[in-house]
């Protein structure tokens, strides 16, 4: 299986990751942690990306694609991946799928899960308030928001067109989440034949 999770922050696309990695056997890749693990090296580039985290700003396409594609490959070569915040911007996309094609590893689908603004900023001052991530801070959550909105929104009329797009309701605690996109994957040829 080869999916992609397009959501906003709060969404919770690490908990339906994980899940959906358990379930399919695929490797769950997650684009955030990534940037973390390399963040934490503490070199040029870790500090350069750990200043862009901090701020609720997107890490520049080019490193993305540097620190993501190896793992990506790698997945791809071993029965599948589930991509957690990658692609997030159209130039990432691209690029994914520009590899994804080359590599004959295209998509099988988008999971897009959506919720309102005020409900993914409360799940992330909870997650905060239980000593979450160092960028679960108001302002940084309404910067994450609207970053997402401008940059990463127009992914979803993207994978529409391409009609890879499976849109599920994540305002739902999270085994009703889990159990949507289960049923509505299931429902997807590449999975049934
Ligand atoms: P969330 O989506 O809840 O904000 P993530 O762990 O997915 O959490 O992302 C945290 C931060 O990592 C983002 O604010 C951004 O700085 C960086 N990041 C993650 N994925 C990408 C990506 N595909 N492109 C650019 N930056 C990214």
């Amino acid at each position: 299986m080869r999916l992609l999770l397009l959501a906003p922050p709060g969404a919770g696309k690490g908990t339906q990751g994980e899940r959906l990695a358990a379930w399919s056997g695929a490797r769950h890749i997650a684009a955030g942690d990534l940037l973390r693990a390399e963040a934490r090296t503490g070199g040029g580039l870790g500090r350069e990306i750990a200043a862009y985290q901090a701020r609720g700003d997107l890490v520049p396409d080019q490193i993305v694609l540097d620190v993501l594609t190896p793992a990506v490959v790698e997945a791809a070569a071993e029965g599948g991946y589930i991509l957690d915040g990658f692609p997030r911007t159209l130039p990432q996309a691209t690029a994914a799928a520009e590899l994804a094609a080359r590599l004959g590893v295209t998509l099988d689908a988008a999971v897009y899960l959506h919720a309102p603004d005020d409900v993914l900023t409360q799940r992330l001052l909870d997650r905060a308030s239980q000593g979450g991530r160092s960028d679960d801070v108001a302002d940084v959550i309404q910067h994450r928001l609207r970053v997402y909105a401008q940059t990463t929104g127009p992914l979803v009329p993207y994978y529409t067109e391409r009609g890879i797009l499976v849109a599920v309701d994540a305002d739902q605690p999270p085994d009703s989440v889990t159990a949507d996109v289960r049923s509505r994957l299931s429902g997807l040829p590449f999975l049934t034949s």
